[in-house]
């Protein structure tokens, strides 16, 4: 079963590149998009510059998620509930579909109106001052999410006074890292799947546990998922993480500055910082990310056996991390053998067979 549910996320993904392509060489070239920048322009007026970017963002993000809204529909409802994944009604998903659309489209809206206004005042250098924001942007979302956006989704609440919450507290002040407490994480009410995860950004940095972990798992395979984030922080993946986000902010922005220059040369589509041709904008981007994300997810693999070997020398044995992982895949129906190639492409955490193969011969 979770070999077919992994196919067809697979196919969707494939599916999806290619129709978010076509509407973005479409939205370009039909003209739709020029006529909507030049429609704001008319009534803003050149000066305004800003709002018409700001309300072309707007506009575009909300048809595209109307685009795609089948795919949305199918992938995180139709599916979830024929898998048995997820047992939210039709109402309570649409509610938060809705309400991370309206966060996409607030982070969208600040994200171009600075990247235009970067191209417009600084045309030959933006794409290095928009790396350096895209990364402040970043950090400050990271910051904000365990308070501001996440509680949207989920309830969370501080976990009740224990011997796991005495064992967490123990290992975080053994490995030297400050965070803010442990949280329950409300999965259950909508989903059966199960998490853990460090979430926020420097004085927001939490644990949270799903509450569908803490009432199917053992306190020593709670222990282990959670060495395991624990080496992440001790092996400083989040510093690396940055470092290679940054790296690959650059050489994306610096590559779309240039796709972009001919391009609106060679189709007439005024100067480089008109919104107009944000499609051409954020192709190249898009095309970037496809072919980086295997290198990306190579890195990243990389990271997470060594996350996994931190935890097996803090646990003092990998069985609590192995049996932990077997009931990850099966509750959380993730393909443990997934195709070789498939792997390398698409995920940045290695399947669930080589983590155990490799945990026991740590
Ligand atoms: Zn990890």
């Amino acid at each position: 079963m979770a070999k077919e549910y992994d196919a067809i996320h697979n196919r969707l993904f494939f599916l999806q590149i290619i129709v978010l392509a076509v509407l973005l060489a479409v939205y370009q070239f039909s003209g739709a998009s020029e006529k909507l920048a030049g429609g704001l322009t008319n009534r803003f007026g050149e000066k305004l510059w800003y709002v018409t970017n700001a309300l072309y963002t707007m506009v575009s993000v909300f048809g595209f998620a109307a685009c795609m809204f089948p795919f949305s529909y199918y992938s995180d409802y139709v599916l979830e509930h024929h898998y048995e994944l997820s047992h939210e009604s039709f109402g309570e998903w649409f509610a938060d579909f809705i309400k991370s659309l309206i966060i996409d489209l607030l982070l969208a809206t600040v994200l171009f109106s600075v990247i235009y206004a970067l191209l417009r005042w600084l045309p030959e250098w933006w794409w290095l001052a928009a790396a350096v924001f895209y990364i402040l942007f970043a950090v400050v979302i990271s910051t904000i999410a365990p308070v501001v956006i996440m509680p949207l989704f989920h309830k969370f609440e501080p976990l009740a006074e224990g011997e796991l919450t005495e064992a967490v507290r123990r290992m975080m002040e053994e490995a030297g890292i400050k965070v803010v407490g442990v949280f329950k994480w409300g999965l259950e009410e909508k989903t059966s799947t199960a998490n853990a995860a460090f979430a926020g950004f420097g004085k927001t940095r939490r644990i949270i546990l799903g509450d569908t972990l803490l009432s199917g798992y053992s306190q020593e395979e709670i222990l282990a998922i959670l060495a395991h984030e624990v080496g992440h922080y001790k092996n400083r993946d989040t510093t690396r993480l940055m470092i290679t986000s940054s790296l690959l902010a650059l050489l994306g922005f610096f590559i779309a500055h240039h796709i972009l220059t001919a391009l609106v040369g060679l189709f007439e589509l005024g100067g480089i910082e008109s919104i107009a041709s944000a499609p051409i904008f954020i192709f190249s981007l898009f095309v970037f990310s496809l072919i980086s994300m295997p290198f990306a997810n190579m890195h990243s693999r990389r990271r997470e056996f060594a996350a996994d070997a931190y935890a097996i020398a803090a646990m003092g044995s990998p069985d609590s991390l192995i049996s932990a992982f077997e009931k990850l895949a099966d509750q959380n129906l993730s393909n443990k053998e997934p195709a070789a190639w498939i792997e390398f492409l698409l995920h940045s955490h290695p399947s669930i067979s080589r983590r155990i193969e490799r945990a026991r011969q740590e």
